[in-house]
């Protein structure tokens, strides 16, 4: 039930003109106010909370004409040749129009990360990006979890959606484990300690206690590390005693 003057997710967000950066035409998209949602954390696996609304269900930018996604962050960083590729390969692949609604269900913010997921397949984009893509849809599913719980859905519902989460999360594993190993920070905007400690909270996710202490370990004895992250790192590997 809603209180008087309490927020719903509508009054959240708003509908923005954008230019497509590949085939030139205009279409709208939703996106958060900013300043209007409470921004009240990250979770283990570094999802931002917010009050009133997730808003990762709205950090993909889609063309509904000719396909192109990407996130907020890397929208419109194309070079020429980028945009041919996915001019050639997206394009012609791209059938789905979506129904106009007033908010995104997590059906559709799902597959609009795909779509960025392709898009950026297409282009040949960073191993750390695509990486990126898959932990986000991880808090897709993370979201759906708790929406599904919360108006009762029926178990085996649920049950999928935890296999989904825990199939992204392992593909997110690989990948930023890859970038590590092969790019230089910032990687898909984060420093070294973020990509440590992320590897060792999604491992102690996907129950890989061996690598989530390795991981563990070299955030906790850097000297470069904050504080802040080390304490994050402590809690997350708290968690794999009371497993
Ligand atoms: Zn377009």
């Amino acid at each position: 039930m809603e209180g008087i003057g309490q927020k719903t997710e509508v009054d959240y967000i708003f509908d923005k003109t954008v230019k497509c950066d590949v085939c030139g035409r205009e279409f709208k998209t939703k996106q958060v106010r900013t300043g209007r949602a409470r921004f009240i954390g990250t979770d283990d696996i570094l999802k931002p909370l917010y009050e009133g609304i997730d808003t990762c269900k709205y950090d993909i930018i889609l063309c509904p004409h000719c396909g192109y996604a990407a996130s907020q962050r890397n929208y419109g960083h194309l070079t020429s040749k980028q945009r041919q590729a996915i001019r050639e390969n997206v394009e012609p692949r791209f059938k789905a129009k979506e129904e106009e609604t007033e908010v995104y269900s997590y059906e559709r913010a799902v597959k609009r990360c795909k779509m960025a997921m392709l898009t950026q397949m297409v282009a040949g984009g960073k191993i750390s990006e695509s990486a990126y893509l898959c932990l986000k849809l991880a808090w897709l599913y993370r979201g759906e979890i708790d929406e599904a719980k919360k108006y009762g859905v029926p178990g085996e519902y649920i049950q999928m959606y935890v296999r989904y989460e825990n199939e992204y999360l392992e593909d997110a594993y690989k990948g930023f484990e890859q970038a590590l190993a092969t790019e230089y920070p910032p990687i898909a905007g984060m420093d070294e300690m973020t990509i440590n400690y992320l590897l060792a909270s999604i491992a102690v996710n996907l129950g890989k206690n061996d690598e989530a202490k390795k991981y563990g370990s070299a955030i906790l004895t850097s000297r470069n590390a904050s504080a802040k992250i080390k304490n994050k790192t402590r809690d997350v590997l708290e968690a794999i005693k009371k497993n």
